[in-house]
């Protein structure tokens, strides 16, 4: 049970369809986080503030993770308007978040980031997360699936888009990419990878991720 007083209701207005709607959003001070696997799932003693990173407009369908919720043009907002508002059934994500609800928040985002043609590594990020969801559920085949896409999405990225912004960098990238490698057993694949990182000068001023990549180059080696 969420402890009374975790999250909190936010106002959002919808870029889309200009209604307001609330989101619900975890207490920043009452995060505590107990650990993080390697490909960064974070967890934490009560909720998870990773349940709540998209926003779902109940009006007209349209869902973002939060960073990305106000980047949309005109001609995106008329894509979502007939592809998504047009056979879209109210419903609200306000509140505590099943995993079952968070998935199909995070599904909704993916099918409007689709739709929007965001940036792979963009996708990549709703895909890590719709597979971090599916390892909570316990869900080994959907956690695959998604892990298989970001690891795809990620590579794109990798070579074909600019990877210096707030939520992606190169370094970051090429260590989930050899990091969802070898969670799904290819090997070589994951040690070309961390090479790759371990080769970057740039790594040397990402201390916590040099020691995550020598240490997952390890298991790797050991496997
Ligand atoms: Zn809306």
């Amino acid at each position: 049970m969420a402890e009374v007083g975790e999250l909190y209701e936010k106002k959002i207005n919808c870029p889309v369809c200009g209604k307001e709607f609330k989101t619900s959003k975890v207490r920043l001070s009452k995060l505590r986080l107990v650990k993080r696997d390697s490909d960064f799932l974070p967890y934490y003693e009560g909720e998870n503030p990773v349940f709540y990173g998209v926003f779902v407009c109940p009006h007209c369908g349209y869902a973002a993770l939060e960073e990305n919720f106000n980047k949309i043009n005109f001609q995106g907002r008329e894509t979502i308007k007939k592809e998504v508002s047009s056979k879209w059934n109210e419903r609200s994500f306000l509140g505590k978040r099943t995993i079952e609800e968070s998935i199909a928040a995070y599904k909704l985002a993916l099918f409007c980031g689709e739709l929007l043609e965001d940036k792979n590594y963009e996708l990549g990020n709703i895909c890590v997360r719709l597979g971090w969801l599916n390892r909570l559920k316990e869900d080994e085949d959907e956690e695959e699936r998604f892990l298989s896409l970001a690891r795809e999405l990620f590579s794109n990225a990798y070579y074909n888009e600019p990877l210096n912004n707030e939520s992606m960098n190169p370094l970051t990238a090429a260590y989930l990419i050899g990091e969802i490698s070898r969670r799904m057993g290819d090997r070589d694949e994951a040690i070309k990878w961390f090479n790759t990182v371990l080769k970057d000068p740039e790594i040397k001023s990402n201390i916590a991720l040099e020691k995550m990549v020598r240490e997952q180059w390890q298991v790797v080696k050991e496997e």
